[in-house]
């Protein structure tokens, strides 16, 4: 008896405390379910991840290159655009010639014919006119040896090899219009942007 009585009771205690759980979370359900729901537009987060307007959804942007301005070239910075550099004469190690060896510098040579005397045959030298020394014919008289190649400019100019005789070089930052590639500021680079749910105001739930 004892047992049967406390086995009903004990299902009594079961049944209610369930009956007053059910009955309380159904009623607690039924109404969020009515007043809230997770937004499915958001899947309840109250953020949406968007296509990036800025770069539609690429990650970049193009836009006309700055270094070249469109261009695609640049002038050439070793030449300056002149296609042609002055460099050192190589000849005379840029000191546009060097002493006359033949002279050595006092412009004037021993006269051949009279061999300095000033006279030739009893007389006056027809060749140095009795002085006994000419003009040197090597410097013609200047006592230096203009160097050939620069013709004592100590410089001479070359062809550019940096920009292949075009006077500018290729920019290299763009392609072949002109233009370049950047990472989208407004989404790093994801081709997305997250933005607050405007269906259910951000909360996630409606
Ligand atoms: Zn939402
Ligand atoms: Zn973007
Ligand atoms: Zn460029
Ligand atoms: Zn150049
Ligand atoms: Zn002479
Ligand atoms: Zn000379
Ligand atoms: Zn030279």
């Amino acid at each position: 008896m004892d047992l049967k009585l406390s086995y009903s009771l004990l299902l009594v205690a079961i049944l209610s405390i369930s009956c007053s759980n059910s009955s309380s979370n159904n009623e607690g359900n039924s109404t969020n379910e009515q007043q809230y729901q997770d937004c499915s537009n958001c899947n309840g987060t109250g953020i949406i991840s968007d296509i990036c307007d800025n770069c539609d959804g690429d990650g970049y942007v193009t836009m006309t290159c700055k270094k070249c301005g469109g261009c695609r070239s640049l002038i050439c910075p070793t030449c300056n655009g002149k296609k042609a550099v002055r460099v050192e004469c190589g000849w005379c190690s840029g000191k546009g010639g060097q002493q006359c060896i033949l002279c050595k510098g006092t412009k004037i040579n021993q006269c051949v014919v009279c061999r300095g005397s000033g006279t030739h045959q009893g007389s006056t030298c027809p060749v140095c006119y009795g002085n006994g020394y000419t003009r040197c014919d090597m410097c013609k008289g200047t006592g230096i040896e203009r160097c050939p190649v620069c013709n004592g400019g100590r410089s001479v100019e070359r062809r550019c090899n940096d920009c292949s005789d075009e006077g500018r070089i290729k920019c290299g930052d763009c392609d072949d219009n002109g233009r370049t590639q950047r990472e989208c500021d407004l989404c790093s680079g994801t081709g997305h942007i997250k933005k607050r749910c405007q269906t259910c105001d951000g909360n996630g739930r409606i």
